[in-house]
């Protein structure tokens, strides 16, 4: 038998996250963003559910050969546009569109000898202060754009840097209309908090939203309110089993540095999955864990291939945890939920980084 780790990808939950995500912003097309293989979730994966978006977004110009290959034949926008003036040609021959966030990346689309006009997203710096222009900056950058023959229609992008806060949005808002001014074409601003914070109004959900976390089910800021309360279902699960179980007496620890000892005695079960799974290794004592249904919580440190629980709310419970049984350690399973968004708060992160980390080892199914 395989070791009994595996993720479970949630199309239905992939379907409803987008439906959920039209309802907030219901004028605008939606890019599902799939960077770093959707979350990790898998482009393959994910894409039958997703394909009911208007576009897909991403990074990697090997993750977009891939969509093509899939049979999407609608948008693709590359989000850092490109990297090298030779990745015009690519973006070319797969019908890409591409984010123009420099100087640099202009200069190579003026010398960019092809055979089609690309359809461009310049970027606007609103205080991200990561790349973009800036609103001072833009329409130069804008109208030099226009005037080549290589550029067909220009759409206006930002990224918010506080969307998750009310009134983040407001004066980011403001710099990117003033940068835009009067200058035509469609815009692009929201991300996923954007989107469930400020998608009903129309000047922040715009022409185009780009949701990326909200598709697979975790909250943008891992803050209440969660994604319950955004509706939102999880996309992975991350399920295993118990290994073997141990009895401990008062004053005993468990694993590692001996980082939990036991103030009374009592069963500790040991879990397949260890931070070569992509399981935080950072989590402390009191991680959120569930077994055979019921909430418990990590004991000691994290390994490389195990975890170590406390099985007495099990047992308190009216469980009989042995060999083999069933572990969740976020997503659902038969008999509960546990939100991405408390494990990754428990280990100081954030659910993103739980989905992208989880690890090439772990057997994938879809559901
Ligand atoms: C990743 C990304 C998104 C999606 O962000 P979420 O917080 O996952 O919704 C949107 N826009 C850009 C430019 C991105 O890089």
């Amino acid at each position: 038998m395989p070791r009994p780790i595996s993720a479970v990808i949630h199309t239905a939950s992939l379907s409803h996250n987008l439906a959920r995500v039209r309802r907030a912003a219901p004028g605008s097309k939606v890019w599902a963003v799939v960077k770093a293989n959707a979350y990790g979730h898998g482009i393959a994966r994910a894409y039958g559910a997703l394909r009911a978006a208007d576009g897909f977004a991403l990074l990697d110009l090997a993750e977009a050969e891939q969509l093509r290959a899939l049979g999407w034949v609608g948008p693709i926008l590359l989000l850092e546009g490109c990297f090298a003036a030779e990745d015009l040609a690519l973006c070319e021959r797969l019908n890409l569109w591409h984010v123009v966030h420099c100087r640099e990346q202009i200069d190579w689309l003026a010398m960019h000898r092809g055979s089609r006009a690309h359809r461009v997203f310049l970027k606007l710096n609103t205080g991200m202060n990561r790349v973009g222009f800036s609103p001072e900056a833009y329409a130069a950058a804008w109208e030099r754009l226009s005037a080549l023959p290589q550029v067909g229609e220009i759409t206006h992008m930002t990224h918010f840097a506080c969307a998750d806060e009310t009134g983040g949005v407001d004066e980011a808002l403001a710099r990117f209309e003033r940068g835009v001014a009067d200058l035509g074409g469609e815009r692009t601003l929201a991300n996923s908090a954007a989107v469930l914070v400020h998608g009903a109004n129309p000047r922040v959900a715009a022409d185009w939203v780009r949701p990326g976390i909200a598709l697979y089910g975790s909250s943008p800021t891992g803050l209440a309110p969660g994604a319950a309360h955004w509706e939102l279902q999880p996309a992975m699960s991350l399920r295993s089993e118990l290994i073997d179980l141990q009895s401990i007496a008062a004053g005993e620890s468990v694993g590692y540095g001996a980082r939990f000892t036991a103030a009374r005695p009592m069963r500790i079960g040991v879990v397949a999955c260890g931070y070569a799974d992509g399981y935080p290794r950072v989590a402390p004592n009191g991680t959120p864990v569930v077994v055979d249904g019921v909430r418990t919580t990590l004991v000691g440190r994290v390994s490389m291939d195990m975890i170590t629980v406390d099985l007495e709310p099990v047992f308190a419970a009216g469980g009989q945890p042995m060999i083999g049984s069933s572990v969740l350690l976020w997503g659902q399973d038969a008999q509960a939920e546990l939100c991405i968004d408390d494990v990754a708060a428990s280990a100081g992160t954030l659910g993103y980084e739980l989905m992208c980390a989880l690890a090439a080892r772990v057997p994938v199914r879809v559901e």
